[in-house]
């Protein structure tokens, strides 16, 4: 990993945002429902264990990662919370004890070979999640597999379920309220076989963000918040608006004064029509900053004004065009954040945040502030 000491392109993480944004979510639920965070892909490109600490500090009740050695770094930083493993590998069946991890258990193939394990390490208590696939048909035990699955896991007494849970396809579109609708109905009939042949109950669960904004009534036991913590701008229900967490900011390398008719970057894509002022600034799309945000498409923020980034964007840095704005050699642009919310930068690009925010490189340092 490159140690960061000098390099000046920035994701500020605004903790305050974060703890915002928290509770405005908490403000949506029953004071029975429970709140599992998403930190799992470094906490949606916002460092898992800073963002994790702030968490805890805060009081959620779970945390969820997608891979066990996201839960390692977790531990290894200080994390006491409950943490909740999406995608366990076999590979890392030892890890998951030795770090106090709680693996989703979303097949029988992994059902089988996970008690297998357990017998043979000696391990006589150990909590799980399963995972019910109602219609996203990704992970998880299918509605008619409940009843055998509940009747294997009667039959031991080692595997105990703390949870069951499953995800919604499409939780956010309007268009397709009748398919959540009818996920969040065969989940319920799926707990109730799984309860029956168990003989207990637990936690149940499946709403995403979209899910806890559009869908109270699936509220349930715990609600697993993701994107919302980290995205900002979005007016919740209860009329709070959350705050953008991440700041992408870089710094103005150079400055030149084109006349018309020269050309910018790479394969000559940008051809000046008249004089222009261009800002090279030190962020590529080695940092995250899309390719296709080049040509126009994409604008950063500078010094008060919305510069378009012209050219093809390069390995290490863009050119903005800066003609009619005040600019020097050092200031800062802002590529997504208080100004350009990256939602606005995803459609750009024609995806969504999430990808946005977990595709920052490594090379852009974390600030906290
Ligand atoms: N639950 C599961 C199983 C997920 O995979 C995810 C994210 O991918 C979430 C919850 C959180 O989703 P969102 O970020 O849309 O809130």
């Amino acid at each position: 990993i490159l140690e960061l000491q000098t390099h000046e392109t920035t994701l500020e993480i605004n903790l305050t945002a974060i703890t915002h944004n928290l509770k405005a979510y908490k403000n949506l639920l029953k004071p029975s429902t429970r709140l599992m965070v998403m930190v799992k892909a470094y906490g949606y490109g916002s460092g898992d264990a800073e963002v994790a600490k702030l968490l805890q500090f805060n009081h959620v009740d779970y945390l969820t990662v997608a891979y066990i050695d996201e839960g390692i770094a977790l531990r290894k930083a200080g994390i006491t919370l409950p943490i909740m493993v999406l995608n366990v590998e076999e590979s890392g069946y030892n890890q998951l004890e030795q770090y106090n991890l709680e693996p989703e258990i979303f097949s029988f193939h992994q059902l089988n070979n996970f008690y297998s394990y357990c017998l043979q390490n000696g391990i006589t208590q150990q909590g799980i999640h399963i995972k019910l696939d109602t219609g996203m048909h990704r992970l998880g035990f299918l509605p008619e597999e409940t009843e055998a699955l509940g009747k294997k896991i009667q039959e031991q007494n080692i595997l105990f379920v703390k949870s069951a849970f499953t995800h919604f396809a499409a939780s956010e579109d309007p268009d397709e309220d009748d398919f959540t609708h009818l996920q969040a109905d065969l989940f319920i009939k799926s707990c109730n076989t799984l309860e029956e042949q168990i003989g207990y109950s637990f936690i149940k669960h499946c709403c995403n963000t979209a899910g806890i904004e559009r869908h109270p009534q699936y509220h349930m036991g715990m609600v697993r918040l993701g994107v919302g913590l980290y995205e900002g701008n979005k007016k919740l229900p209860g009329g709070e608006t959350t705050i953008p967490v991440g700041s992408l900011k870089a710094t103005v390398a150079q400055i030149k004064h084109l006349q018309e008719g020269d050309t910018v970057g790479y394969n000559r894509r940008f051809k000046a029509t008249k004089p222009t002022n261009v800002a090279t600034i030190r962020i590529g799309y080695a940092d995250g900053l899309r390719r296709s945000l080049g040509n126009n498409v994409g604008e950063v923020f500078i010094n008060n004004h919305r510069a378009p980034i012209i050219g093809s964007v390069c390995m290490d840095m863009c050119m903005i065009d800066i003609t009619n704005i005040p600019a020097n050699v050092g200031d800062t642009a802002e590529i997504f954040g208080m100004h350009i919310p990256v939602k606005e930068v995803a459609q750009k690009c024609q995806t969504i945040s999430y990808e946005i925010l977990t595709g920052i490189g490594q090379r852009v340092k974390r600030v906290y502030i």
